[in-house]
């Protein structure tokens, strides 16, 4: 795993220097994450590498998960989905599930952290156990448009925290608690993320039967009707009418993710007969991933819903060219017509991927905007530093820590 200094070539002396002062800071202090799942996600891909970067940085930094069984989360995906403005029938025998394991986790959980930072709706209502402690919530999920029902509910809860973060403007609510905004990030040094031999990404082509013969689309994501696979297959077949090319839906699933076995099999038999279409159900490699990502031609991202959409970053910072859809925290990293095609429709993704795929000069400098953008903005260094100046400022108020 890269040390810090690693990151030294890419953001510059100055910026880990910060990051050491901040972390001097909070010496002394116990950083405490909670959350519902350790593989498959946006949530765990960044607590993976966060967690071990800040403990070299001297913060004492750790991470525990929530336990919850299948009902459970079967529950809390309905609330996921509710909270993206999905219809869907909530009842108050799933409000008492969630009660119900929620106050199994609040007698097992053990509790030790000066901040508690808790990650999404699922562990919510350990702030239940809030003493004299610092407590945040970070919720990572588009709520620009909640099912009221689902966030009422919820919100009881996060009015007892000290303050809640937000990855984009638009998922701000009205609160009577300190709100933040804090992007998501990804790691440049990460397998996922880092340069790998052309050998390495024909040997991931080779295994998984992906010819380099014609131009690969692909969507990498959890199978998940929120990222439209479906969506993304009506795209590619209508500009396979026009250019020949393949397509590549690459996903694993996440342990808090009960839909993704269902949306995998409709994925199938709406793919059905197409030999060019290529549906990988992947286990959590992120080699793999990162090879798929650099041997893609265009990266497509068509989801409905998007709390940031890492995979955007990823593909950007791969300086791929990205055909995405218009929502959440996607329009932070693409500037339409600049650092990638932003679309709204089935045939607004058409239409982009038509348009990358006749003019390679273009989609290159998309894909070189885009992975300056990223380099600005979104790398784990500026995501550690947002962090660290986050706890530090539950401080400011009683003068513990003097900035
Ligand atoms: N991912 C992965 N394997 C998969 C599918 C996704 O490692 O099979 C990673 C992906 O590369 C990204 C993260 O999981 O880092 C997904 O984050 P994103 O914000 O795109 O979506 P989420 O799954 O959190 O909704």
């Amino acid at each position: 795993m890269a040390k810090i200094e690693e990151y030294i070539p890419i953001v510059g002396e100055s910026v880990v220097e910060d990051l050491r002062l901040l972390a001097a800071r909070l010496k002394g202090k116990v950083i405490q994450h909670v959350n519902s799942t350790a593989v498959g996600g946006g949530v765990a891909e960044i607590l993976n590498r966060l967690v071990p970067l800040l403990r070299e940085l001297g913060v004492d930094t750790r991470w525990d998960l929530m336990k919850g069984g299948g009902t459970f989360f079967e529950v809390t995906k309905k609330f996921h989905n509710a909270l993206h403005s999905r219809p869907c029938e909530i009842t108050q025998k799933d409000f008492d599930i969630f009660l119900e394991t929620s106050r199994e986790n609040i007698e097992e959980v053990v509790i030790y952290g000066d901040i508690v930072f808790i990650h999404d709706p699922q562990p919510i209502a350990l702030v239940d156990k809030k003493k004299d402690n610092k407590w945040l919530w970070r919720c990572h999920i588009d709520i620009s448009n909640p099912n009221t029902e689902v966030w009422d509910f919820l919100r009881n809860f996060v009015v007892k925290y000290d303050a809640a973060v937000f990855s984009s403007p638009t998922f701000s609510q009205k609160l009577p608690i300190r709100q933040f905004l804090i992007s998501p990030s990804i790691d440049p040094l990460s397998d996922k993320n880092k340069e790998l031999p052309q050998e390495v990404i024909d040997s991931v082509l080779e295994k998984y039967n992906i010819p380099k013969d014609k131009p690969l689309i692909t969507q990498i994501s959890r199978f998940d009707r929120l990222k439209d696979p479906i969506g993304v297959i009506e795209a590619y077949q209508q500009v396979k009418r026009y250019i020949d090319c393949q397509l590549l839906l690459a996903g694993g699933g996440a342990t808090d993710d009960p839909e993704g076995v269902q949306v995998l099999e409709e994925t199938k038999e709406r793919a059905k007969g197409d030999s060019d279409i290529h549906i990988l159900l992947l286990p959590q490699n992120d080699i793999e991933i990162n090879a798929l990502q650099r041997a893609s031609t265009i990266i497509v991202q068509k989801s409905l819903k998007e709390g940031f959409g890492l995979t955007v970053a990823e593909a950007l910072w791969k300086a791929k060219p990205v055909v995405a859809s218009h929502v959440g925290g996607i329009p932070l990293q693409i500037k339409n017509k600049y650092s990638g095609l932003l679309c709204h429709s089935v045939e607004g993704a058409a239409f982009g991927i038509k348009q990358l795929l006749n003019s390679p000069d273009y989609a290159k400098k998309l894909g070189q905007n885009g992975r300056e953008h990223i380099k600005n903005n979104y790398l784990l260094t500026r995501h550690l530093r947002d962090y660290m100046l986050l706890f530090l400022s539950a401080y400011y108020d009683e003068d513990v820590v003097h900035l």
